[in-house]
């Protein structure tokens, strides 16, 4: 077949391996894939926006959402609640496009199990000495904060396997053009 089909694309893997700024990257390319944007109880980092980083809610907020069902799936994420709003994957599909999720392993193992047809994709820093560098000079954490999220690391890395498809993030370039690869190869079938 010739025509492209809509997916749901899923992009995960351990925090500091590159996935925002991949997914950026790609987005520029790949311009009629929908992105959601994700709720958190997070505080904003300076120069975030609400409504578009993510929607920042308080815990009740989070919690009242959750006990009504709207979440697509959501995960304690080093100390905070980040979810998927069912009407953000809702809006994208109505209007047709394929759809690529930023989200936690933990949460990208529900949408497996919720949304079977989804493509998994696991991004990988080439080692962990490079993720704690990067979570590092990214300067945003706290040295307990970064130290949390190197031990979710490790654990995140145990669960590759389950995954459709593995993109190791050394190079930037080479790492973009290997997931649009990937997203154009599912889209063709
Ligand atoms: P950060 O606080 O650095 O923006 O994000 C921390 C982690 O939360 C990242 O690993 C990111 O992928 C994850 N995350 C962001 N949005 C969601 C979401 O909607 N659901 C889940 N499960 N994780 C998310």
């Amino acid at each position: 077949m010739s025509d492209t089909a809509s997916k749901l694309f899923v992009v995960s893997g351990p925090s500091g391996a590159g996935k925002g700024t991949l997914v950026a990257r790609v987005r520029e390319e790949l311009p009629n894939l929908g992105l959601t944007v994700s709720a958190t109880t997070r505080e904003p980092r300076e120069g975030e926006v609400d409504g578009t980083s993510y929607y920042f809610l308080t815990p009740d907020e989070f919690q009242r959402r959750v006990d009504a069902d709207e979440f697509v799936e959501w995960a304690h994420v080093h100390g905070h609640c980040y979810g998927t709003l069912k009407s953000e994957v809702e809006r994208n599909l109505l209007q047709g496009s394929s759809l690529i999720l930023e989200i936690d392993v933990q949460g990208a193992l529900q949408v497996r199990e919720r949304m079977p047809e989804a493509v998994l994709i696991f991004i990988k820093p080439p080692s962990l000495e490079v993720l704690a560098e990067r979570l590092r000079n990214r300067g945003t954490e706290t040295e307990d904060a970064i130290a949390l999220r190197l031990s979710n690391a490790r654990r995140e890395l145990a669960l590759q396997d389950r995954y459709d498809e593995i993109v190791v993030n050394d190079d930037l370039d080479e790492a973009v053009g290997q997931l649009i690869g990937i997203i154009e190869n599912y889209e063709r079938n």
